[in-house]
Parts: C-alpha cells; structure tokens; sequence
C-alpha cells in the first residue's frame, strides 16, 4: 500500500568513467571486463539551469477528484443512457486507457452504434479511441479542446494511484483501480516510438532522511508490484546527490501536446468528429441526437451531475526553457521537476478543494531555490 508518486525520473545521461575505466590504446578491451563497464566513481548526470528569467509559463490545473475514485457506471437517465467516466484526480493521464476499456465495456451492453462523448481531454480521447476500434460511431462534444483541457497542466508522468482515492475509501475501488492500471500500462507500451510522445526514463527520489510513510487525502494508495520497475535504494557512489536517502525506478513520461494532438488526430482520421458544444444543464444532454452518452466532463462533471463526492485539488507548475541534455525527473523536499520535450515543469502543490487557479509566484520561486540548492551541491 501506498508510496507517493512525486519522484522523478533521470536518464542517465552518463556515466562518469573513473580513472581505472579508461583504458590505453595499447590495452586490449575486454568488453566483457566489469571495469570497464562499471562505474567506479559518481553517477554524472546533468543539472538544470534554475533561474527566475528561464521561467516562460506558469500554470494551475484542477484535478477532478473523487473520494471514492473514478466514476465508471452506466446509468438510465430520461430517454438517454449514460455511461459515466469521469474523476480520474492526480491518475487520470495513467489511468486514462483502463477506464477507458471498463467505460467501453458498459457501452457493449447497450444496443446502440452512436456514441455521443463529452469531453476531450486525455479521458475522452482514449474512451473515444477505444469505441471506434471498437466499430462505434463517436461524436465528441465539448466545451474545449487541448490545449485548453486540464489534461495539459499535469506534470505527465505514470502515476496510476496518486490522489485517485481517500485511503480511507480506497479497499472498495481497489479491483477496478488494478483493472485499469493493468490495461493502461499495456496500452501505453503500443505508444513508444511514436514520435516520443510517450518516453521511458529515469526518475529519483532525493532525501536528507528516509521518509515516513505519506497519508493526506488522496496519495498514492495502492501499489502493484509486479507491473513496472520499482523505487531501488542507490549507494553514495552510484549518485551525485548530497542526502542520505537516494532512490531510482525507470518510468513514464508523457509528452502532453504531442500525446493529446497524435491521439486526437488519430480519432479525427478516423471518421471521428468533434463539436465545441459545451453542455450547461442535463435538457443539453436530452437534446443531443444520440441516445447512448459517455460522460468524460472530468471536474465539468461535478455541477452537471450534482456530484457531491467530487472537488478539485489544485496543482501548480512551472515551465522552464526546455533543455535537451537534461533528461530525467526528480522530487526532493517540496519540490520536484519533469523534464519533456515542450519544457521543464517544476511542481509541488496539491491543495484540498481549491478553485483559485491564478499562480503564486512564491511558490515557483520557492521551487527553484530548493532546486538549485540541491543542484549546487551535485558532486563532479
Ligand atoms: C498539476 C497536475 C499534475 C498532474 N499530473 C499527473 C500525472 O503526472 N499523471 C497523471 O496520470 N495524471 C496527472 N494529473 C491528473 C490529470 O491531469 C487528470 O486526472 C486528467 O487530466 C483528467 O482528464 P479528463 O479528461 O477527465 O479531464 P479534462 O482534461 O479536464 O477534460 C475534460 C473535458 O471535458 C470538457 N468539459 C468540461 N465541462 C464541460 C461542459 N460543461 N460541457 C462540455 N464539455 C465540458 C472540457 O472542455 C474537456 O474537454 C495531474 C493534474 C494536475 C492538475
């Protein structure tokens, strides 16, 4: 149970070779020689640059959550049925495929061929994607597109199980929640190569100290063993930071612009159709011509539906110029940062049932002040 998802990833850009690595032109090389490959000093891997002046956008997104976790569910709703998809909270990019398969298989239980779908965020998209593989005809109806979805203000990494549920509620959701980690996980493996929209790398954790156990609302409460590399303890040697506690995996990133605009592109090319058409009551939902509605609102959800077990739990980022060299992610006390190809994204914030999406400017600075404290300790 449990583990909190704000790591990052690094890869290892490279190894610093030691003095008994290098070998003389004389000397034959033994590629089998564990000298020769293994590293005998510190791990070098690049630092950021963390300035105020390299800070070229900075962002709040609202993460749909839900207490009990996603709303996957089919109901019969006036003259419609409705199968609902929605409240993904700090999950929904990793989760995205999984419900997407669960939300496809209530649809195979109705009788209908046109599916009217509402939203077009990472959610929509993929139940979308899903149906038409599926020979559905899906429409999408929507108040807004990518880039103006909150699919594009998340940090983009696999994090299946970070605030997708209170800890408390989390046994009831946990089967569906290992459902739809397993099915994304294998989905997202069909996405590498494609133009980098999806990327492995390496991601670390760097503590002064080995950290407690994490219970606010909505952490990362469950773990699957088995399904992706795990969080290994690394030796002083093997890395350049100054703190006691220092753990790698490999992991995820998502590429969000180009993730959002290849998917929805393949939808399109499809025979897909999307409609900005936003949806203000229930009489909008009863007045669209198709009798089967996929609901993937995400937060829009919550008012429409009168969802009272739904809020929002606010996550600020800040962007950086983006630095090619720089090519892993890591979290450290407060503060943690991605690196993708549109940017490098510094974050840290999660606040409870906060509809303020205007940034604070202390909070970014405070980022990069942590950041380039532990940057300027980096040994070599
Ligand atoms: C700071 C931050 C970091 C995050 N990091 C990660 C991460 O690393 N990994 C991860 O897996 N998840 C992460 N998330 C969570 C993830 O972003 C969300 O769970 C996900 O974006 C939800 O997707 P969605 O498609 O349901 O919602 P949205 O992207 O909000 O899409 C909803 C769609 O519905 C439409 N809509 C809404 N209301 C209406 C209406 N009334 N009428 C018509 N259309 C409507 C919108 O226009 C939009 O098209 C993060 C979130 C934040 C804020």
């Amino acid at each position: 149970m449990e583990r909190r998802a704000f790591f990052l990833k690094a890869g290892l850009a490279g190894l610093l070779v030691g003095t008994e690595g290098i070998v003389s032109c004389t000397q034959p090389r033994l590629y089998g020689d564990k000298n020769f490959y293994i590293n005998k000093g510190v791990t070098m891997i690049p630092k950021l640059k963390l300035s105020s002046d390299r800070i070229i956008k900075e962002t709040v997104g609202l993460r749909p959550f839900r207490e009990s976790g996603p709303r996957v569910e089919k109901i019969e709703l006036g003259s419609k049925t409705i199968v609902h998809n929605y409240g993904h909270g700090g999950s929904g990019w990793s989760l995205s495929w999984g419900t997407g398969n669960q939300a496809r298989e209530l649809v195979k239980t109705t009788p209908y061929k046109e599916v009217a779908l509402l939203g077009c965020g990472t959610v929509g998209i993929a139940t979308a994607t899903l149906l038409q593989e599926s020979g559905y005809k899906v429409t999408i109806y929507t108040k807004d597109v990518p880039p103006n979805v909150t699919s594009n203000l998340a940090t983009g990494t696999w994090s299946p199980s970070s605030r997708v549920c209170l800890p408390e509620k989390g046994e009831a959701y946990k089967d569906k929640w290992e459902d739809a980690c397993r099915y994304s996980f294998k989905r997202m493996q069909m996405s590498l190569g494609l133009n980098d929209i999806i990327e492995w790398g390496d991601e670390y954790r760097v503590m002064k100290n080995e950290p407690g156990p994490r219970n606010n609302p909505g952490s990362e409460v469950f773990h699957l063993e088995d399904l992706a590399p795990d969080w290994k303890r690394l030796h002083d040697k093997d890395h350049p930071f100054k703190a006691d506690y220092v753990v790698r995996k490999s992991n995820m990133i998502f590429n969000i612009p180009s993730y959002l605009n290849f998917h929805l592109n393949n939808f399109l090319l499809r025979g897909g159709k999307v409609k900005i058409q936003p949806i203000t009551s229930l009489d909008d939902i009863d007045a669209l011509p198709e009798k089967l509605v996929v609901n993937c609102m995400g937060l829009g959800a919550k008012e429409i539906f009168n969802d009272e077990e739904m809020y929002p739990i606010s996550g600020q980022l800040a962007c950086l110029v983006p630095q090619t060299e720089v090519n892993y992610k890591l979290a450290t006390n407060g503060a943690y940062f991605i690196t993708r190809k549109d940017g490098i994204y510094l974050g840290g914030t999660g606040k409870v049932n906060s509809w303020d999406t205007t940034p604070d400017r202390s909070e970014t600075e405070k980022w990069v002040s942590i950041l380039s404290d532990l940057m300027k300790e980096m040994k070599g």
